[in-house]
């Protein structure tokens, strides 16, 4: 076993790129499963979302030594399930919760200006005011527009960089000019506002990335199933290879572990029931659905958000869709695969009907998810630092949970585990300096949009084209175009999802941890809710794609495409079953795909240079 001081030394070697080094190709993977077996670490962080990508980008970042395991796909949990906004919360304003605005509003700031402007891009979003009588009407513009304004002055004045346009304030007709499709007799007018609009798998993938470009190793498919523990302390964790099930579960040792599992969080604690622990924090799960609709069944150039009788509504411009949701409800059943149900569907079309001048019906949507938000509950002990968002507890000695806050807000959430990490592994004390590092993809920006049109026609494809690569990869689009100059089949659109090309399910396979057909469509692109045929009719040629990567041989291309079929057609039945319980039955007769292609060895993969 290597010493940990040892490690830091090899964080990364001096004479690799970047770029290659944050590459997570299989061979890495099998590299990182060796170095989990092999090493002992700084900090190893349980939990591939937002969170816990974060987390080890943070660590990684401070010269610490670093592991990441997750056990389904990076960002499958509910960070790939979000509203996709990197906001600061017009909702914490209302509620007078200052420091909470201007920390998200901060984090804002940082991330379209500095961190990852290729991938978070204002979105203008437009504030309603309801048709009132007229005294009324004068206190709701004043109202809202208040909170607006100050909402902009705490991001210019207060946060890193506003990068947004300020808010303007619209009559009737210029909010009807603005978004067509609002119901005349419902408004009296609107404030039009900016927020950062994410994919948010996308910018998981990307941490996760530039951690392990920064030495972390990173590997997909293992799941944590208890703690190693020395004494009182805990000392590493036991791992599970879903990729090889019939492997002997192996042991990873680590001085600091960080649990970042969301709403998996009290499993965390419960490992180590035996021995009495107090969890400190529980976390709860709250539902969330969102409908996807094409953009035509709306006409409108900004967002809305709407009040509900619960929460609020947001209708968000997606590319060439709509995204409509959320719902707000406490789930209890499972946790992986959280389903919507018929009633979670109409309750979302009612409210959102409400402003519509065309009513959209269950034939508008396209795609349909849900995610659990993981919410703290219970009471926090001495040990921990609970805010009304997240907490940071330590319930063993070497273990610390992380969890709650929200995912614009991953990186306060990361420096704050990390530095509890640092404190206990003593020391040089290395502060967080994450809000200083771009991730990959994001130098070079600015220049490579300028020439876009220059580089589509150098490369012989249309701007659009350079357009979707940049807004996807930055400048790693480079390497995209590179594939496809090697092999131009990889230059052509994907069946049933033509703004999509095949080079990008190859390099998902090759460079961004994608180990199943449904890791491709449902995340490295989002071809699963922007088709009607939720990515059936591109299932085929996206595996062959991933085959001819990957070396998969017939019988797991067809697994992996049946697989796929299988879980499309689990998710249509439970959107038509009434209640939660219902939906949740039709949706679970479909296993995870992890742990289907147990028959692949590690020495069968190679590695393909990009
Ligand atoms: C409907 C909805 C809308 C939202 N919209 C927004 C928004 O617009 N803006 C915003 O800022 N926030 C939003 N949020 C909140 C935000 O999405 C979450 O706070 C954030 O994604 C949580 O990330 P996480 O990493 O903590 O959890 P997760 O993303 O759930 O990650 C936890 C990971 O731990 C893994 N794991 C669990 N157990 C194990 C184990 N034993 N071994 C290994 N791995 C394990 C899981 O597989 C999972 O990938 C929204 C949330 C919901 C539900």
């Amino acid at each position: 076993m290597t010493p940990a001081s040892a490690n830091v030394g090899r964080v990364r070697e001096a004479s690799v790129s970047r770029y290659t080094a944050g590459r997570l190709s299989p061979i890495r993977r099998v590299a990182d499963l060796r170095r989990l077996r092999d090493e002992q670490f700084d900090v190893l962080v349980i939990g591939g979302g937002v969170t816990g990508a974060g987390a080890a980008l943070d660590a990684a970042s401070r010269g610490l030594s670093v592991a990441l395991v997750e056990a389904r796909d990076l960002a499958a949990g509910t960070s790939s399930r979000s509203s996709k906004l990197i906001h600061g919360g017009l909702r914490y304003l209302e509620q007078l919760e200052l420091h909470l605005v201007h920390e998200a509003l901060t984090e804002r700031g940082l991330l379209t200006s500095r961190l990852a402007p290729h991938l978070v891009r204002p979105v203008p979003i437009m504030v309603p005011l309801p048709a009132a009588p007229g005294p009324a009407r004068v206190w709701h513009r004043a109202y809202y527009g208040l909170g607006v304004a100050a909402y902009d002055v705490f991001a210019g004045v207060f946060g890193t960089g506003r990068g947004m346009p300020l808010h303007r304030h619209l009559t009737r007709d210029g909010a009807r000019h603005l978004f067509p499709s609002l119901r005349a007799d419902k408004i009296t007018g609107a404030i039009r506002y900016f927020d950062g609009q994410v994919d948010d798998a996308r910018l998981v993938v990307n941490l996760a990335r530039t951690a392990a470009s920064l030495g972390a190793a990173v590997v997909t498919s293992a799941r944590v199933t208890g703690f190693l523990r020395e004494a009182r302390e805990v000392v590493g964790v036991k791992v599970r290879d879903l990729e090889a099930p019939d492997s002997p579960e192996f042991e990873v040792r680590a001085r600091t572990v960080v649990a970042a599992t969301g709403v998996w969080s009290d499993d965390m604690s419960q490992m180590l029931s035996d021995v009495g622990v107090r969890p400190g924090m529980r976390v709860r799960a709250s539902k969330g659905v969102h409908l996807v609709v094409p953009r035509s069944a709306i006409t409108g150039e900004a967002g809305l958000i709407l009040r509900t009788p619960t929460s609020v509504l947001f209708v968000i411009p997606w590319g060439g869709h709509w995204i409509i949701g959320t719902t707000d409800t406490d789930w209890h059943l499972d946790r992986s695969h959280p389903a919507a149900s018929a009633r979670d569907i109409s309750y979302l079309l009612d409210q959102v009907n409400m402003v519509l001048d065309r009513p959209l019906t269950t034939a508008d949507i396209e795609g349909v998810y849900a995610g659990l938000r993981p919410l703290l509950s219970g009471e926090a002990d001495s040990t921990s630092k609970l805010s009304r968002e997240h907490a940071v507890v330590e319930p063993m000695l070497g273990l610390l949970l992380v969890a709650g806050g929200k995912y614009t807000t991953y990186r306060v959430m990361a420096a704050d585990v990390i530095d509890r990490a640092v404190r206990r592994l003593g020391g040089r004390s290395r502060p967080s300096r994450t809000d200083q590092l771009p991730l990959l993809g994001a130098d070079g920006y600015a220049a490579a949009w300028r020439d876009r049109q220059d580089t589509a026609r150098r490369h012989g494809v249309t701007a659009g084209v350079i357009e979707h690569l940049l807004e996807r990869y930055g400048t790693l689009t480079v390497h995209l175009l590179a594939m496809i100059e090697a092999d131009p089949a990889l230059g052509t659109p994907l069946a049933g999802a033509p703004e999509y090309l095949a080079a990008e399910v190859a390099y998902a396979a090759l460079a961004e941890g994608a180990l199943h057909l449904d890791d491709v469509l449902t995340r490295r692109t989002r071809i699963s809710i922007e088709t009607p045929h939720r990515g059936s009719e591109t299932a085929a040629h996206a595996a062959q794609v991933m085959a001819d990567a990957l070396g998969w041989d017939k019988a797991v291309q067809e697994r992996e495409i049946e697989h796929y079929l299988a879980r499309v057609e689990a998710e249509r039945q439970s959107q038509m079953m009434p209640d939660d319980l219902t939906a949740d039955a039709a949706r679970i007769g479909v296993p995870d795909v992890r742990g289907f292609a147990a028959d692949r060895g590690a020495d069968d993969l190679l590695e393909i240079d990009l």
